[in-house]
């Protein structure tokens, strides 16, 4: 029987022993005959599923109809319409979790590539110099978004659409936020985010870098000098496990560990004075697809064994299966059923070795999982030289304690209405501040919905 749509047009990859030399891209993205090819395939659904699932609600049924035809303008004009930054979901969006896993085609395991689509559209437009156009009708009143990622860009260019005079405060030297600092370069090559990024000045917004709101310029201030205010300073502080021997020297939390090779580009050392300590052997506690990057990082900065240590087994694993098949095949090998005890060091401070636990799965616990149980008496040392913890991350408290105003949950995340606006009036708040450790599409989201209820906010005020 012919399988309806056909097979999926495979994305050509840099083979693994190359790859993990460099810190380029791994897919090598579609030619135009491959899109063209992969968008007919498409069904053209009444309902369009893969619509309904995507969290900004993209037209994603059109997009690939101006695919067929070849027109990469039109199609990108589309997508542009309702995402912000599509040359960055195209690559990072769990896809298969949202537009692509509804969609029929994904049954045989050959949804449309989604992801893949939106990508090349948007590398096109960038390489033919084409934009979105549109006509800002001006507004006196001005807004500041604190945060330059996902969440502030989007809330930021939607501001502008509606015509509000725009400032964006960033903490750091460079905006993007987890798109700069987090995601590697192999995953999502930095001109991109650049590029992405750029658009928000030449729509006429003001960026502002190295202001940390909280520090050097205060939330009381933006509260006197602008007419509302968005919040997405996301999670960026990290967690850890709280074991004995975690401040040695030579065990990092994820955070630092990307920081330092992606943002302050330790990859380039010395070209950049950015050291990084990597030695031969690294362990990586956790599983989830920051620790994905982590290892894969650590390969390319030449780690010759490179472990994930995980508590559970790879089935469990909450890395996209993607991530977790590009680690594999880069050769980083999964220890499952283990978990850390302490960290053993030398006698001047750095790790030499980890002592764990052995561990077997029981009856799920809340998340739906088998819940980890420890084995008495199963303690072993491993021997590494780096460790790092990649445990997920929490917000910030440097700027939630300078703002007692704002009510917060038990997990420090920001306490918003089902309009994102907080209990502080004219402010708005929205991404990983709100939600935890979430995705790019979400923040994108919160982003786009929150300008909204600040437009609906300062038109009620007139
Ligand atoms: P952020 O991206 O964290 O941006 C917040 C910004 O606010 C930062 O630039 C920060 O410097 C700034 N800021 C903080 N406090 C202040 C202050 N007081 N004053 C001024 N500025 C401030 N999601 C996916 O969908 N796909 C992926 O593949 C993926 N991979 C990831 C890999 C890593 C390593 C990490 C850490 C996350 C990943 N995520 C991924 C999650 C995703 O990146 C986040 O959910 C998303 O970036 C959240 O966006 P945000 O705008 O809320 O916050
Ligand atoms: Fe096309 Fe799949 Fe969307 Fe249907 S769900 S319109 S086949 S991409």
């Amino acid at each position: 029987m012919l399988e309806i749509g056909g097979k999926r047009i495979a994305m050509k990859e840099q083979r693994p022993k190359q790859r993990i030399r460099n810190f380029r891209s791994v897919p090598c993205g579609y030619t135009k005959e491959e899109v063209i090819a992969e968008a007919q395939r498409c069904i053209q659904c009444i309902h369009a599923p893969c619509e309904k699932m995507c969290p900004v609600q993209m037209e994603i049924k059109s997009m690939i109809r101006e695919i067929v035809e070849g027109n990469f303008k039109q199609a990108f004009l589309i997508a542009k319409k309702d995402n912000a930054i599509p040359a960055i979901c195209g690559r990072v969006c769990p896809q298969e979790e949202q537009c692509e896993g509804v969609c029929p085609l994904a049954q045989t395991g050959n949804g449309i590539n989604i992801g893949k689509l939106e990508a090349f559209i948007a590398d096109w437009a960038m390489e033919n110099g084409v934009k979105e156009e549109f006509h800002i009708k001006e507004r006196l009143e001005k807004v500041a978004v604190i945060g330059s990622g996902p969440a502030g860009i989007s809330c930021a260019v939607d501001l502008r659409r509606y015509g509000y005079q725009v400032t964006v405060f960033e903490a750091l030297h460079m905006a993007g936020g987890v798109l700069q600092y987090g995601i590697p370069a192999f995953r999502l090559p930095k001109n991109i985010v650049d590029y992405e990024i750029s658009y928000l000045t030449e729509i006429g917004a003001d960026l502002k870098l190295n202001h940390i709101v909280g520090q050097n310029i205060m939330f009381d201030e933006l509260r006197e000098k602008f007419s509302a205010i968005f919040i997405g300073t996301g999670a960026g502080a990290p967690q850890f496990l709280g074991i004995e021997g975690e401040r040695l020297k030579g065990l990092y939390s994820a955070n630092e560990f990307l920081f330092r090779t992606n943002l302050m580009k330790a990859y380039k050392f010395p070209e950049y004075d950015t050291p990084i300590v990597c030695g031969n052997a690294i362990g990586v506690i956790g599983a989830g697809n920051v620790a994905m990057d982590v290892a894969r990082c650590a390969l390319r900065l030449g780690a010759k064994d490179v472990y994930i240590l995980y508590r559970r087994t790879k089935r469990e694993a909450p890395a996209r299966a993607e991530e977790l098949q590009h680690a594999l095949e880069e050769g980083v090998e999964f220890m499952e059923l283990v978990n850390p005890k302490r960290a053993i060091g030398d006698k001047d401070g750095w790790v030499t070795a980890i002592e764990m636990f052995r561990m077997r799965l029981g009856e799920p616990d809340k998340s739906g999982r088998p819940r980890p149980i420890k084995i008495e008496g199963s303690e072993f040392i491993m021997k590494l030289d780096t460790v790092v913890e990649s445990l997920g991350t929490k917000p910030n408290r440097l700027f939630l304690d300078m703002t007692p105003e704002l009510e917060t949950t038990k997990w420090g995340t920001i306490k918003v209405d089902e309009d994102l606006m907080t209990k502080i009036e004219g402010v708005a708040a929205g991404g990983d501040a709100i939600r935890g450790n979430a995705t790019v599409i979400l923040a994108l989201g919160d982003g786009r919905k929150a300008a909204k209820s600040i437009h609906e906010y300062l038109l009620r005020r007139q």
